[in-house]
């Protein structure tokens, strides 16, 4: 048995959603192909379950500081079990969401793995759909090493299955999801160890974040490694225990999480069948249009192997829509001055070039302005947490090309800055914007 539709999108995670159903609102008859729990990594595994578990951690900071804001606080403890079980019903209630979303838009909903037959034909446990269009959307899922004892750890995915918080912790990774997880489980009383291949974290960031991220998470008793290639993972009757290539040894601890990167879900799709081309590492390589080497093929997200963020696939998916379906000639996503957020402890928000990267594009042609303060929230108490920034300007007109700051606040702060970085926001732009008193963003318009 075939159905035909006009467009059929593989995935059904941020990017294919909001691909198929902006499609069917200019009229198409779309369907979205999907093996697992509506809304993808970001709704049931990432960005979602993630910041709920932030603001948990958050928590912790507020009523550790309370006494210094006159409170007498005796916190009796932290359920984590009960944070869970509320955090997936509220993750069910958005999977219910997403359906009637669907559904309200026409676009019909296959349950299954996708595979394809031909260059217009899917197959969906044995049911075969054709399709004038196919967008590839599967995302992508987290790496665990191949090396021995690798399946005593688990992955980001793992985290949010703990029904209980490990005691003690070992996070293996530089990126944004080892240094999140970390801050989490340590806030909320893990005894956590990060442990790094290189010389830092988050090592594609401005180095003022990472060295700044560094420095706060060991003072706030994360410990961490640097330096660290690991090669084997054992379990001993106190716990498991990670052996490193130079002899050193890290752990027992109760979990082990990997967090060195994400790979493609392209395996299953079977894209040569089309005709479609994968890299080296099973990305989906498109144009600036988001078409594969493939006419009628597109893929979006983070199985293209771009800035892996769930705006930049919604963003991709939707324009796509627009140009294919709604008459926008020409549109299309611009992958620059994507802003973006770490939720660490603190916060990191940045958009635009790293200072190396500046250089490296305009040589001496660059002026960098910082601030370092402690914001007036720690001005009570002993605990005193720097927020620090950095504006990176070039040409006569200085024109506002990097803006990165980590500290309190940081996550809310850097949308609107983005904005105006868009526009061409010079350093005079930023300098004649009248400050907000008293916040911490109010330094991005009276640095010096
Ligand atoms: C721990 C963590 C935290 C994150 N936090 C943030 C954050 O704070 N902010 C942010 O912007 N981004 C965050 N991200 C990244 C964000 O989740 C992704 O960039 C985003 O989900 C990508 O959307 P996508 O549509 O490309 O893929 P996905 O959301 O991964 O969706 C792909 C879907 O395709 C399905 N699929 C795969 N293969 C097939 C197949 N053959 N047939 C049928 N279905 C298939 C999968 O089941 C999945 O549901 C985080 C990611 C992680 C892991």
């Amino acid at each position: 048995m075939t159905d035909k539709f006009d467009l059929l999108v593989i995935g059904g995670g941020s990017g294919g959603l909001a691909h198929a159903q902006r499609a069917a609102e200019y009229g198409a008859n779309a369907a979205v192909v999907e093996y697992g729990p509506l809304g993808g990594t970001c709704v049931n595994v990432g960005c979602v379950p993630k910041k709920i578990m932030w603001y948990s951690a958050h928590q912790a900071h507020q009523l550790h500081h309370a006494p210094d804001y006159g409170f007498d606080v005796v916190v009796k403890g932290h359920d984590w079990g009960a944070l869970k079980s509320r955090r997936d019903a509220y993750i069910k209630r958005l999977n219910g969401i997403y359906a009637n979303n669907l559904d309200k838009r026409g676009v019909a909903h296959i349950q299954g793995g996708a595979r394809f037959v031909d260059a217009h034909t899917v197959d969906v446990a044995g049911r075969r759909y054709r399709a004038e269009r196919i967008a590839i959307a599967t995302g992508g899922k987290p790496i665990v090493p191949d090396i021995a004892g690798a399946e005593l750890g688990i992955t980001s995915d793992g985290f949010f299955e703990l029904e209980e918080r490990p005691e003690r912790v070992l996070l293996v990774g530089s990126g944004y999801v080892s240094v999140e997880l970390a801050g989490v489980l340590n806030a909320l009383g893990s005894e956590t160890q990060v442990v790094v291949r290189k010389e830092g974290v988050l090592r594609s960031f401005d180095k003022m974040l990472s060295t700044e991220l560094m420095e706060a998470m060991r003072n706030s008793g994360i410990r961490l490694d640097t330096g660290v290639i690991p090669e084997t993972v054992a379990q001993t009757g106190d716990g498991i225990v990670l052996h490193a290539a130079d002899g050193r040894s890290f752990g027992p601890v109760d979990t082990l999480i990997w967090a060195v990167g994400r790979s493609p879900n392209t395996e299953m799709l079977e894209a040569a069948s089309a005709g479609v081309h994968m890299d080296d590492k099973g990305f989906i390589p498109t144009d600036e249009y988001q078409q594969t080497n493939v006419d009628h093929i597109f893929a979006l997200g983070d199985v293209t192997g771009r800035d892996a963020l769930t705006p930049v696939a919604i963003a991709a998916g939707r324009r796509l829509a627009d140009r294919l379906y709604g008459g926008m000639d020409g549109r299309h996503l611009e992958y620059h001055l994507i802003p973006t957020v770490i939720f660490s402890h603190p916060t990191i928000g940045t958009v635009g070039m790293t200072e190396d990267e500046a250089h490296a594009r305009f040589g001496d042609d660059v002026k960098v302005y910082t601030s370092a303060f402690i914001g007036m929230y720690y001005a009570l108490g002993q605990d005193k947490q720097r927020s620090t920034m950095k504006l990176i300007t070039t040409g006569a007109e200085e024109r506002v090309i990097g803006c990165h700051v980590i500290g309190e606040g940081a996550d809310e702060m850097m949308q609107g800055f983005a904005v105006a970085m868009r526009m061409g926001a010079t350093k005079a732009d930023f300098d004649d914007t009248v400050a907000i008193h008293p916040t911490s963003a109010e330094e991005l318009v009276t640095m010096r």
